[in-house]
């Protein structure tokens, strides 16, 4: 009899490591496909990643929408200041949609936590939420104006008794000179009065890092309009090389508080503005060899700075690099390599044991990427992995029409309509209605939900019972 329990519990322990040394998790393969089955056609290409290595970006809705910056255009509804910040309500409503989203998607999707400002927590109850995140099988990633200090990072990140809470933060930064009522610059006269606020806020994680040993991952978000288009690549190169690991640019919508509106963002064309990118990195940025969704709502660059110079993982006019794409799509699938480098590397040692010509592709990979920062430069130099993103969000009113429509199963036949209607089909950033079953677009969400749920979040929170402070600062 004990021969048999022993047997069997060794059985088990063999079962659950084949289920996290595999490449891709039985589960998340499902999902994948029946993403890429649900994908319109356009989207469909070669360089599609949705559905072959991501179901796309997740997050949370109707949590805390309360922010205390201002800024020119703000994507919260006008509502949105009336509803107090709750721990208890933040939790609850993170953990229902967060079962919901790894329902429906699998498990280990990026899952922004997201709404108003989510320092308003406090770093209890914001770390609270990640960790309820996590119990989820999601990567959580705080969305935040980063007006914080070292002390509500560090209160985030460690115990009281100084044990660490966490092993990895991921924190989105939304820096620019649009944002209004910053500590110590209340009104920037433009994105170069930024950038030492920029420096701060990588730095506070570094020195998390020496102190607590808790590592990051940091994204710079900045949104453009006509007014700071021009100053885009200054902002790229100094910040460029400050330690984040992606910079965002997202070109102004007509979304959210119509009050806070102030220019004419139809001006704005994505070429001016990944343009103005380039300039800053200095070289061109290839967005065709990956796309996540459509690329009239995204563009993507992943490389890395060696030295002074960016270099690019993928050339998109290179076809060998083209076939490289592919082959890490086929053979890696959903694997996540964001885990620890020695279970990481069991795992991609798995999925190349399933196609050994994978290591052929990888070898020539290297040359490539070698010849093209320079072999002097690349053992002279560290790389720092830097990814350009630009996501153009869509204008409530385009929104409103399509989404109504599309709930209806109707395809509109007015080209805009119609162009709406499309992104949103092939959107890459969802939130989850547990209640009614529903993954709906962050434009949607923004543009027809948003408003009525900021009102009755105002009524079921009202903010006169806000409690004590427990804010970012301190
Ligand atoms: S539909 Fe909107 S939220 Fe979705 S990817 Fe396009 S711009 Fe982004």
């Amino acid at each position: 009899m004990a021969l048999l329990d022993r047997t069997r519990a060794a059985a088990r322990r063999l079962r659950a490591i084949d289920d996290i040394t595999r490449p891709e998790p039985v589960e998340l393969r499902g999902h994948l496909a029946e993403r890429w089955a649900g994908l319109p056609p356009h989207v469909r290409g070669a360089s599609q990643s949705i559905g072959r290595r991501t179901m796309g970006c997740e997050g949370t809705q109707g949590v805390f929408p309360r922010c205390n910056l201002a800024c020119t255009p703000c994507y919260l509804g006008a509502e949105a200041n009336r509803v107090r910040t709750d721990g208890a309500h933040t939790r609850r409503e993170v953990e229902r949609q967060m079962r919901e989203l790894g329902r429906r998607r699998g498990p280990w999707q990026n899952a922004q936590l997201i709404g108003g400002e989510v320092t308003l927590l406090g770093p209890e109850h914001h770390g609270d939420a990640l960790e309820a995140m996590l119990r989820a099988r999601r990567k959580p990633m705080s969305m935040t104006h980063g007006d914080i200090d070292y002390g509500y990072l560090r209160r985030l990140a460690v115990r009281a008794d100084g044990s660490r809470r966490f092993r990895r933060l991921i924190f989105a930064v939304h820096f620019d000179s649009l944002m209004l009522g910053r500590s110590g610059i209340e009104r920037p006269r433009g994105e170069a009065d930024l950038h030492g606020h920029r420096a701060r806020f990588v730095a506070h994680f570094s020195r998390l890092r020496s102190e607590h040993g808790v590592s990051s991952y940091l994204a710079h978000n900045m949104t453009v309009t006509p007014a700071n288009l021009d100053q885009v690549p200054a902002v790229v190169r100094a910040a460029g090389r400050q330690g984040w690991r992606l910079m965002s640019f997202q070109p102004a919508a007509f979304q959210g508080n119509a009050r806070r509106w102030r220019e004419d963002y139809r001006r704005l064309d994505a070429d001016d503005v990944w343009a103005a990118i380039e300039r800053g990195v200095g070289a061109r940025l290839p967005h065709r060899a990956v796309q996540v969704g459509d690329a009239r709502c995204n563009r993507s660059a992943q490389g890395a700075y060696v030295g002074d110079r960016w270099v690019p993982i993928l050339d998109d006019r290179d076809p060998r690099d083209l076939r490289a794409r592919d082959v890490v799509f086929r053979a890696f699938g959903g694997l996540n390599w964001e885990v620890r480098p020695s279970l990481a590397a069991v795992r991609i040692a798995r999925a190349v044991a399933r196609r050994p010509g994978t290591l052929i592709i990888a070898a020539g990979w290297i040359v490539r990427f070698a010849r093209r920062s320079g072999v002097r430069a690349l053992a002279r130099h560290r790389c720092r992995p830097v990814t350009f993103v630009m996501h153009r969000f869509m204008d409530a009113s385009d929104v409103g029409p399509a989404w109504e429509q599309l709930q209806r199963g109707a395809l509109s036949a007015d080209p805009r309509v119609r162009e709406t209607q499309e992104r949103l089909m092939a959107c890459s950033y969802h939130m989850a209605h547990p209640d009614t079953g529903r993954l709906v677009p962050a434009c949607a969400q923004h543009a027809v939900f948003d408003p009525v749920e900021n009102r009755r979040l105002a009524r079921l929170l009202p903010l006169r019972e806000d409690p004590p402070t427990s804010t970012s600062r301190g």
